[in-house]
């Protein structure tokens, strides 16, 4: 027997209602997209709902507090929260830290789901803490905390 399955696109601010045609496991057909991006929303939430996960973390001894970071691959729907925690355990990370930096491997044990930074950020170094022997770098104290899932 045929049953619908209908989701809200989140992929553009277009948001079409989409219907999913399935007989159990199996899909049928999808309408109501205006694009492939649509469709293939559509048969990832109906088989395997994943969320793209980005955060922020404490940075120590750089010249930002928080570092924003996101995974390279969607985390599974319901794994979402289990995975913020777990980057949050892992980490701060140690500044200087480079744009595409991988910061923690195969998070939750599943391969390629990586954490990576999404900016930059250098040493911080306080002018009269520089002297002729090097840089003795400040503390920082790491402030609010933030996560959002699309
Ligand atoms: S189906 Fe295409 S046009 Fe419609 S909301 Fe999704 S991405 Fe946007």
């Amino acid at each position: 027997m045929t049953e619908t399955a209908r989701f809200i696109c989140i992929r553009c601010p277009m948001g079409c209602p989409l219907r999913l045609e399935h007989e159990g496991e199996k899909i049928i057909e999808v309408s109501g997209n205006e694009c492939k991006r649509g469709a293939k929303y559509a048969r990832q939430e109906f088989s395997e709902p994943r969320r793209e996960l980005s955060t922020t973390v404490a940075v120590v001894n750089g010249r930002w507090e928080r570092l924003p970071v996101k995974t390279t691959i969607a985390v599974h729907k319901e794994r979402v929260l289990e995975a913020a925690r777990e980057i949050h355990r892992l980490l701060p990370v140690q500044a200087p830290v480079q744009i595409g930096q991988v910061l923690i491997r195969d998070l939750l044990g599943e391969p390629g789901l990586d954490v990576v930074a999404t900016r930059s950020v250098r040493l911080h170094i306080e002018p009269s803490e520089s002297t002729s022997e090097g840089v003795r770098p400040s503390s920082h104290t790491p402030k609010s905390r933030s996560t959002h899932t699309r």
